[in-house]
């Protein structure tokens, strides 16, 4: 069977690229880049080569790279480190409600512990507002936690103008570019941000890796106490293949950045307008054009995405849905709710998100099985007429 991968914003393949840098790492260069000695040497070396290119890549030094082992981690750092580090000047914190639960979930065990936080609503298309977010800032805030992107519809932030706020009024600023990273340009001098998150396999990288990038001059306590690892900062053994791996993908991801969103926007764009075109109450989700080139975020009005997901998976095709499912009752995801979605449309929801090798033939062949499941599966439950006046009204007020 014909197996078509749209899943690319859960984990993408490695790059041949990456995976060759990576290879010696493992057989003949496996020494502990703590070690003196030259195998210990020769690793380090590995980790300040990939230091240097992630620095590179987004502009800034390579000692302000740290290695981790993902997002999760960077993003868990970036919230716990700075709330312990800065709790003497104030205990408040902004993030935006859409974050990835590895932000969402460090503020809510903050909150805890004595700390207040404010989660910033988003408009229709999934966008902070700038007003919002200064309203919010008072004397006590210490950071500001907002995503270059987001994983499930794609709409990406004003991230310059964030920057310029909370440097104006002397506040941290972190984003989680997980998604952003390889995307578009991100030059942490040019947009002024303090802190960003990277993971390697979101952009053709191994699992397992990422890093934190730490603006010099911000004190910021180890979320991994440990050995001298990561100048101090993080304890653990370096991943040296790993961070490797990562540098390479990075390099690769950033160079390749007009090629790949031209190629990507094409395909993506085709792929929408023939979901659009074909099949009844349908929405795309997230900002219209100011959102990520892979990304295309569906909703099937009366119909829930777990089944058109487990439909398509039959036929070779991978993708995903924002929804969560809990003792066997699919809650909609709340990305979507939180822009206003009802919950039918939210329920409905389907993430495709493209790489570079997917072709026109491969769209034409997964919306022609699209249509299909949508049709059979509508045909199961005899629409009502409320609902589709509640789609269609949904539609209106777009
Ligand atoms: N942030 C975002 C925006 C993500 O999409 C993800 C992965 N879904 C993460 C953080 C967590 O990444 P990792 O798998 O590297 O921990």
């Amino acid at each position: 069977m014909k197996k078509i991968y749209l899943d690319n914003a859960a984990s993408t393949m490695v790059n041949s690229e990456v995976l060759n840098e990576m290879l010696p790492y493992f057989t003949e260069k496996y020494g502990n880049s703590n070690s003196l000695h030259e195998f210990g040497r020769t690793a380090n070396a590995g980790l300040d080569l990939a230091r240097e290119r992630i620095a590179k890549a987004i502009n800034c030094q390579s000692n302000e790279i740290y290695f981790t082992s993902g997002a999760t981690e960077s993003n868990n750092w970036a919230i716990k480190g700075i709330a312990e580090s800065y709790m003497d000047k104030g205990k408040h914190i902004i993030v935006s409600c859409i974050e990835h639960p590895s932000i969402i979930e460090p503020c809510k065990y903050l909150e805890k512990h004595g700390f207040k936080v404010t989660y910033l609503p988003v408009d229709k298309n999934g966008i902070v507002s700038l007003a919002d977010l200064l309203h919010n800032i008072d004397k006590e805030t210490i950071l500001v936690s907002i995503m270059s992107a987001n994983n499930e519809m794609g709409t990406i932030q004003h991230l310059k103008a964030i920057a310029q706020t909370t440097k104006e009024k002397g506040v941290l600023f972190h984003t989680d570019a997980t998604q952003g990273i390889g995307a578009f340009n991100i030059d942490v001098q040019e947009l002024g941000v303090d802190m960003l998150t990277i993971s390697g396999h979101k952009i053709g990288g191994p699992k397992g890796i990422g890093a934190l990038y730490i603006k010099n001059g911000i004190g910021i306590e180890p979320l991994l106490h440990g050995g001298h690892q990561e100048r101090l900062r993080r304890g653990g053994t370096s991943n040296v293949p790993g961070a490797v791996g990562l540098g390479k993908a990075v390099e690769v991801a950033t160079r390749d950045i007009t090629i790949n969103a031209q190629k990507l926007k094409k395909i993506r764009d085709y792929f929408i307008k023939q979901v659009l075109d074909r099949i009844e109450y349908t929405k795309l989700n997230g900002h219209p054009i100011q959102r990520l080139a892979n990304n295309a975020n569906i909703s099937f009005g009366m119909i829930e995405g777990e089944s058109i997901m487990l439909m398509l998976d039959l036929e070779g095709i991978s993708v995903s849905t924002g929804s969560a499912c809990s003792l066997g009752v699919v809650e909609p995801s709340n990305i979507l709710l939180a822009m206003g979605l009802s919950e039918n449309l939210a329920k409905g929801a389907v993430r495709f998100t493209f790489s570079k090798n997917i072709t026109k033939s491969d769209v034409d062949y997964v919306v022609e099985k699209l249509e299909a499941i949508v049709k059979k599966l509508r045909s199961y439950s005899p629409l009502s007429k409320s609902k589709f006046d509640e789609f269609k009204n949904e539609k209106k007020g777009e």
